[in-house]
């Protein structure tokens, strides 16, 4: 696709989230058009060039290659629950008809007494058979992480697993030591210099795999396939246009033991295609598209982003990543 083609197509979007998360409280990004569907490209803000040339490629996979061939029709996906209060917890948990639970904690360095408190009404929503993970984001040093894993531990009447407790995996590896609690690898996978070479032997039981920032669904396939692991597909608060590659690659994946992380559209005030389109599980179920969604004109209208300047800025740092891609390679 060359880059007029990609500016034509073009659509730049913003969406409010339901609530906080990861810091942003309007989710933006682009949606491009090509001769496969539509794709997504929606690197956060405060990503370089280098790590937005990824989510370009995995934009241009799906609009201009398509994926590979899936091994399932749906995937069990978790209810992702942000830093909500116990009682709004519960009522997304209920609400959700899931029964694995993905809780967000370590919001704040003294969350702890917070985190027990949500952990311990996700669990009274689920019922003893329903499983629930967390999610630090990095945000834990060792010490903190053997006394928080417990304590939470407790609280959730036992943890499926914990995802990214600490940054590097120097730590991670002596945490998994000091711990009984499994442990996956999220952003040591996904922001490591070469994804391709993170060696995960001693730091991790669980692979957190996301196609959007790993340069499409076969790059990240490759990559579930070099960490040896057990993978759990996860997604990057994408709209429904961009939750289908994710899902792509989950139908893909030869193994999936794990509720993946790709109901996470209802943290999102809005969707770009239609209701009929859009990833809602049902159940707890999602299906495995083999096209993307069509945006729907009206819904792209009520999302279009209306500020020129940063429209401008979003034209800008397609064109600028398109082009540090090159047109001659194809990137996925
Ligand atoms: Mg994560």
């Amino acid at each position: 696709m060359d880059e007029h083609d990609l500016l034509a197509t073009a659509r730049v979007y913003a969406i409010p989230t339901v609530t906080r998360f990861r810091g942003i409280s309007i989710r933006e990004g682009v949606l491009i058009q090509g001769p496969r569907g539509w794709g997504e490209f929606c690197p956060f803000p405060e990503y370089d060039d280098r790590e937005a040339e990824r989510w370009l490629a995995t934009a241009l996979e799906q609009a201009v290659a398509g994926w590979p061939e899936p091994v399932r029709d749906r995937v069990p996906v978790n209810v992702t629950v942000p830093a909500l209060d116990p009682e709004h917890a519960h009522a997304m948990v209920t609400g959700s008809g899931c029964s694995t639970a993905k809780v967000k904690v370590a919001e704040h360095a003294d969350s702890l007494a917070q985190d027990q408190a949500r952990v311990e009404a996700v669990r009274a929503a689920l019922g003893t058979g329903g499983r629930i993970r967390i999610d630090v984001n990095g945000r834990w040093d060792l010490d903190t992480a053997v006394q928080n894993i417990r304590a939470l531990d407790n609280a959730a009447g036992g943890l499926e697993y914990v995802e990214q407790p600490c940054g590097s995996l120097e730590e991670l590896a002596a945490l998994r030591r000091r711990v009984d609690v499994r442990i996956a690898a999220d952003e040591s996978i996904r922001r490591a210099d070469d994804p391709l070479a993170a060696d995960l032997t001693e730091a991790a039981d669980i692979a957190v795999i996301k196609c959007t920032p790993l340069g499409g669904v076969r790059q990240a396939l490759r990559v579930a396939d070099r960490t040896g692991l057990p993978c759990v597909v996860s997604s990057a608060l994408e709209t429904s246009v961009g939750l289908a590659a994710q899902l792509a690659l989950a139908g893909a994946l030869p193994e999936l033991d794990f509720a993946c992380g790709l109901g996470t559209l209802r943290l999102l005030g809005g969707d770009v295609v239609g209701p009929d389109q859009a990833f809602w599980p049902v159940d707890g179920w999602l299906p495995v598209p083999r096209t993307p969604p069509r945006p729907d004109p009206q819904a792209l209208d009520t999302f279009s982003m209306t500020d020129p300047d940063r429209t401008a800025w979003w034209r800008e740092r397609l064109a600028r990543t398109h082009a540090r891609l090159g047109t001659s390679t194809q990137p996925w």
